[in-house]
């Protein structure tokens, strides 16, 4: 068996056979580390993504691997895969506040259209799917720490709202399909999740603080910097999801930090950690930023036996690291 351990390969079979994956959004940050896990775990993955916010490197990366092939698509006009499909882990979005505000119209196509695509597929092979939503669909929440039962306080029509209705129709679509077609789905809602991967540019809050600390620039941190966030490092991101697929359940299921920080107090640690001698300067908050967030997760550990394993500061060195590595090379 090329490439894996023969019990690698064993954990991804299903009925005697390699399992196979089908990853939508598999270029990204969250889809490349989940796709090089499951290929470390056994799988045969199909990458499935546009580019539009993906990164190629982490294609040409993957494809070294003998069990990875990727599909240059929009996942908002088709989706054909050819073959057996036994899971379909739909991450496919723009993710960032960045990315969605320049691309609206995308954003909610794929969140309604695209996870239409990703759920026929599922359903046409009698696959597991599983949707990447989001912390988001609670807006700025009224209840804090955030169960899933809270139905959330989401502007319909402010800067954020193309993203976060777009998760929340695609948790009614994938709801629909599951109640009236029978298809075996779960919802993974997530929190901050971050870890070395990111894009610099992207606009969220640790590629920002870490390259401005990196450069020796001012870190902007946005409104008096007291709104809280809870951040969870990839790897736990992508085990949790990974659960939510071995199970049968439908969720919706949080997976997030349990560690509530301000955002001024992450941008100080990650000063302190990079060495860094940059001021701290405050900056505009933007419209409907949520002032607090954090994920109960008590549902996760109970059905899925899942909480996140990497202390903060563990998983804040790791980024650190590899941001470093970055701008090393570009230099
Ligand atoms: P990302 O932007 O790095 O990855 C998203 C990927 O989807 C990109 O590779 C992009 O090119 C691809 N894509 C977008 N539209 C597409 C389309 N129409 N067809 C095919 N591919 C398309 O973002 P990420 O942080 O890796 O997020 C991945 C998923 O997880 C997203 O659905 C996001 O909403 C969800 N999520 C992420 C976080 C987080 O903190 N990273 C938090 C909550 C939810």
């Amino acid at each position: 068996m090329e490439g894996v351990d023969a019990a690698a390969a064993l954990r991804g079979s299903r009925d005697g056979h390699r399992r196979r994956v089908v990853v939508t959004g598999g270029a990204g940050f969250l889809g490349g580390w989940l796709c090089r896990h499951l290929l470390d775990d056994g799988c045969e993955v199909v990458a499935v993504d546009n580019l539009v916010t993906g990164t190629p490197a982490v294609v040409e990366e993957l494809e070294t691997h003998p069990h990875f092939t990727f599909v240059h698509a929009d996942v908002t006009r088709v989706l054909d895969v050819q073959g057996r499909v036994d899971q379909v882990m739909h991450l496919a979005s723009p993710a960032s506040p960045v990315h969605y505000a320049a691309l609206p119209v995308e954003t909610m196509l794929v969140g309604s259209q695209g996870t239409m695509h990703a759920l026929d597929l599922a359903q046409v092979n009698g696959a597991r799917f599983v949707l990447a939503s989001t912390s988001e669909v609670y807006g700025d929440p009224l209840v804090h720490p955030q169960p899933e039962s809270y139905w959330g306080n989401v502007n319909p029509v402010g800067p954020r709202s193309v993203y976060d209705e777009a998760k929340r129709f695609a948790e009614a679509l994938t709801t629909a399909y599951r109640t009236s077609r029978g298809v075996d789905t779960g919802i993974a809602r997530i929190f901050n999740t971050y870890g070395p991967g990111m894009r610099a540019d992207d606009g969220r809050m640790i590629p920002a603080f870490m390259t401005q600390a990196l450069k020796g620039e001012p870190i902007t941190v946005t409104g008096d910097g007291s709104q809280t966030r809870s951040l969870c490092y990839v790897t736990d991101t992508v085990d949790g999801l990974c659960a939510l697929a071995a199970s049968d359940h439908p969720g919706p299921v949080n997976l997030g930090g349990g560690d509530e920080v301000t955002v001024l107090e992450l941008a100080e640690t990650v000063c302190r950690l990079a060495g860094s001698s940059s001021p701290i300067t405050f900056v505009d908050l933007p419209e409907d930023d949520p002032r607090v967030r954090r994920p109960d997760t008590s549902r996760a550990a109970e059905l899925l036996g899942w909480k996140p394993q990497v202390p903060v500061e563990e998983g804040l060195r790791r980024t650190l690291e590899w941001f470093e590595e970055q701008l090393r090379s570009a230099a």
